[in-house]
């Protein structure tokens, strides 16, 4: 039986609309949607309602750990040194732990308004570097704990090779992630089935980056997730830190994001993650691509990755989504702000992506980054529209930092307002996960959650 809800105002792909009626079939997918519309019968939605947010960067593991890498000295005031104590951090986590950190930050992600996540899973193997008896256990249980909070998901398995540019050995830290094409071709051939079966789920793939797999494993990832899915999603790190952009230049002679669109087709399939140090040639040149660009404003603030160039990128149409990477922040509203004060620090001034007059920052900045993340997920969600997976949030109005608010203002005050996300209910393949602010499972996992962290951290 179709459902039917009426929203008093909705922000449509065509803008936002008042009286708004959606009949979300049985599958969870929008059937159609009508503004102007009369219905006593409907199932009203008591606020303003948006597109659910795409979170299109995930270590889901690192959300143990947030915060805790913020001592000076030797340990954790580097990238590579936070690098090397999240290391440490993953050796002791058992599959169980995964499953329940993972299930608690997908909770706490869909309080926050995101409603599907791309997790690029690299923690394959157990604390020695064996496989489990079950190959894919560590990604099963990922897919579990997106079941459990109700979040939608595409998989991304990491494929791991080396400790950097040259083919070299990875080191007893990177263990847990090592693969080689082929046992990662039947990792990826063993998760295809349920994943497409989910409609909530899809797979992708993930070469971890350029210092991680060399040319020719590169090639054989694309063509092993190529025969599985044509239109597979592709996830990658690159030129996150300027050493990374040094170590690729000193092996390759160019740029990473260079050797990336001289070296693989790059198009509407790929999703590269950071992008932060790119020349004006590979900015452009990436925005034409239709890549996305995938940003995360808080994770490369904590770690001093340095500011994506966003003026130049959006000038030439860039697409861009947002993710929350190491979560320490775990709010959509927050890394679009993140990213925008980025931008007009750099650059000293407000209007840095040239709106047009009486534009919204606010509104540009989340359809943009709904629709780029919808793009990276390969699903298709991002907007209140027929044939798109009924993802949404409805604002909570009594919040008084987007009180008395119409339109893209209620997207500006939640940016650039609030200490926290005005999210009230959200609703993922047409169930609602959060009600009131609540969700259902969130007492029972964060009491698992609290004895997994005692375990780990005493
Ligand atoms: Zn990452």
């Amino acid at each position: 039986m179709p459902r039917r809800y009426f929203a008093p105002s909705a922000l449509l792909p065509s803008g936002w609309a008042e009286s708004v009626l959606i009949v979300v079939g049985d599958d969870g997918v929008i059937a159609s949607v009508a503004a102007s519309a009369i219905d006593s019968d409907a199932e009203r939605l008591n606020g303003p309602v948006i597109p659910g947010m795409p979170n299109l960067h995930s270590h889901a593991f690192q959300r143990a750990m947030a915060g805790l890498t913020q001592k000076a000295g030797s340990e954790g005031d580097s990238f590579w040194a936070w690098r090397e104590l999240m290391y440490r951090f993953l050796a002791r986590l058992t599959p169980d732990d995964v499953e329940t950190i993972a299930t608690e930050l997908y909770i706490e992600m869909l309080g926050a308004g995101y409603t599907s996540v791309a997790e690029f899973h690299y923690l394959h193997h157990d604390p020695v570097g064996k496989p489990y008896a079950n190959p894919i256990e560590m990604a099963e249980r990922i897919c579990a704990a997106a079941n459990t909070a109700g979040i939608g998901l595409t998989l991304l398995p990491v494929f791991y090779a080396h400790s950097n540019f040259g083919g070299l050995a990875p080191t007893p830290g990177q263990r847990r992630f090592i693969t080689d094409t082929d046992r990662f071709s039947r990792m990826l051939g063993a998760l295809g089935p349920s994943l497409h079966a989910n409609p909530m789920q899809r797979l992708g793939v993930a070469p971890h980056s350029l210092r991680a797999v060399a040319p020719e494993e590169l090639q054989r990832v694309l063509e092993h997730g190529d025969r599985l899915d044509h239109a597979m999603p592709i996830h990658i790190h690159a030129a996150e830190q300027q050493k990374e952009v040094d170590d690729c230049i000193a092996c390759f002679g160019i740029r990473p994001v260079q050797w990336l669109l001289d070296n693989v087709v790059m198009n509407e399939r790929w999703c590269v993650i950071h992008a932060t140090h790119m020349n004006e040639t590979e900015t452009v040149a990436l925005a034409g691509s239709r890549a996305v660009a995938g940003l995360c404003p808080t994770t490369e603030g904590d770690l001093g990755d340095g500011l994506f160039n966003g003026k130049a990128f959006l000038a030439h149409n860039g697409r861009f989504g947002i993710g929350g990477d190491s979560h320490v922040g775990v709010d959509p509203f927050l890394e679009l702000r993140l990213f925008e004060y980025g931008q007009r620090i750099n650059y000293q001034q407000r209007n840095v992506f040239g709106l047009m007059r009486a534009e919204s920052f606010g509104g540009r900045l989340y359809r943009d980054a709904c629709s780029g993340g919808a793009q990276a997920l390969g699903q298709r969600i991002g907007a209140i529209a027929a044939h798109h997976r009924a993802d949404w949030i409805v604002l909570e109005e009594s919040d008084l930092a987007i009180a008395e608010r119409q339109g893209d203002e209620l997207l500006d005050s939640a940016i650039f307002g609030p200490v926290r996300a005005p999210v009230r209910d959200v609703m993922v393949g047409g169930q609602w996960r959060v009600r009131d602010g609540a969700h259902a499972r969130s007492e029972q996992s964060a009491s698992r959650y609290r004895a997994t962290l005692k375990r780990l951290l005493t």
